[in-house]
C-alpha cells in the first residue's frame, strides 16, 4: 500500500493506522533542524496531489483489514498543504480521526474548517520568539510565527474537541526557561487540552541534539495550569521527595500528573500519599487524548 502504514500502537492514542498524504517525497513548508526527513527547500503549494479517490480506495481496504482505533491522517511534511484534504476528510465520517500538523496553515480560515472535522488536531509549537521559531523549523520565508499564534487562539474558539500543541525541544535552540515563559504566556491564550513536552529521539537531518528527559520536566514547570505529557521510557534521576498532603494538592492541581510521571518520579512516600488521596476522593481522574492524568480536586 502507498498511504497507508500501520496500524502501529501509539502510546498516546492508542492503536493508530496512518495514512501520509505524500508518500513519495517530503512536501512541507517547515525544514525543521529536527526532521528526520532528508533536508528539503520548504514549499507552500502540493505539486501533483493525488486524487482523495485514490487514497480512499487504499483506506477503505486498510479498513477491513486491520482493527484500529483512531485514523491519523500525516504526511512526509505537511498535511494541510494536500489541496483535497477537506474532500478526503469528507468521506471518513465515522472514524475516529487525528491529524498532525505543523500549524503554518492555522491561521487560514477554510484549513481551520476542516481541521474543525477531527476528533482530535494535534498542532505543533516549538517557539514564540520569532528567531528561535526560524532557527528551530526554518520556515518558508512567508510564514509568520505571530500569524501561526493568532491563528491558534483563533482555531480553539471554534474547536471543541481535542486540541493537543507538541513542542519539541532541541539543545541550544529552545531550551531556555524564557522561551518557556513565553510558551506560558501564549498557551495560556491558545488554552490546549493538553500539551505535549518532547525532544530528539531519532537521528534527525542536521547536526543537532536533544536534551535529556530531567531537562524536560525543569522546563516544563515553567507551563502552569496544562495537562503536561513528557513520553519517556527512561528512569529518571530525579524524584519528587517527602510532600506534604496539602504540597501534593496544591502540585496536582497547578499540574496533573500522568501515570508514568508518578512512577518515574513520586519517591516511595509521596506515593503512599498519592494512594490515600485518591482513597479519600480528593484527586481525580481524567482522560485527555488517550492520557490519563491525575488531578487535585480542590
Ligand atoms: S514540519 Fe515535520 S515534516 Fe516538516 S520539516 Fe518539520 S518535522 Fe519535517
Amino acid at each position: 500500500m502507498k498511504y497507508i502504514f500501520g496500524p502501529v500502537a501509539s502510546r498516546r492514542f492508542g492503536m493508530s493506522l496512518g495514512v501520509d498524504l505524500s508518500p513519495d517525497k517530503k512536501r512541507c513548508n517547515f525544514d525543521c533542524i529536527y526532521c528526520e526527513l532528508d533536508p528539503a527547500k520548504p514549499v507552500t503549494e502540493y505539486e501533483i496531489p493525488p486524487k482523495p479517490e485514490e487514497i480512499l480506495k487504499e483506506i477503505n481496504k486498510a479498513v477491513e483489514k486491520f482493527d484500529f482505533e483512531v485514523l491519523t491522517i500525516t504526511s512526509n511534511g505537511e498535511p494541510t498543504l494536500y489541496p483535497f484534504l477537506d474532500e478526503l476528510v469528507n468521506e471518513l465520517k465515522g472514524h475516529k480521526l487525528l491529524i498532525l500538523s505543523n500549524s503554518s496553515t492555522i491561521h487560514n480560515k477554510k484549513i481551520q474548517k476542516t481541521l474543525c472535522k477531527f476528533d482530535i488536531v494535534k498542532l505543533s509549537l516549538d517557539a514564540v520568539t520569532p528567531k528561535i521559531f526560524k532557527k528551530i523549523d526554518r520556515p518558508h520565508k512567508s510564514i509568520d510565527i505571530e500569524k501561526i499564534i493568532n491563528g491558534m487562539i483563533e482555531f480553539r474558539r471554534i474547536y471543541d474537541k481535542e486540541l493537543i500543541i507538541e513542542i519539541l525541544v532541541v539543545k541550544g535552540i529552545n531550551d531556555k526557561e524564557e522561551e518557556f515563559e513565553k510558551l506560558n504566556e501564549v498557551l495560556a491564550q491558545i488554552k490546549p487540552d493538553r500539551v505535549d513536552i518532547s525532544t530528539i529521539d531519532r537521528p534527525p537531518a542536521y547536526n543537532v541534539e536533544g536534551v535529556s528527559v530531567e531537562r524536560l520536566f525543569e522546563l516544563s514547570k515553567k507551563i502552569e495550569n496544562q495537562h503536561i505529557f513528557i513520553p519517556t521510557r527512561e528512569k529518571l534521576n530525579f524524584k519528587i521527595e517527602n510532600l506534604t498532603k496539602e504540597e501534593l494538592l496544591t502540585t496536582l492541581k497547578k499540574r496533573p500528573f500522568t501515570d508514568s510521571d508518578i512512577q518515574n518520579i513520586f519517591d516511595e512516600h509521596t506515593s503512599r500519599l498519592f494512594n490515600d488521596l485518591m482513597k479519600e476522593n480528593l484527586i481525580e481522574e481524567v482522560w485527555v487524548g488517550g492520557i490519563k492524568f491525575y488531578k487535585a480536586i480542590m
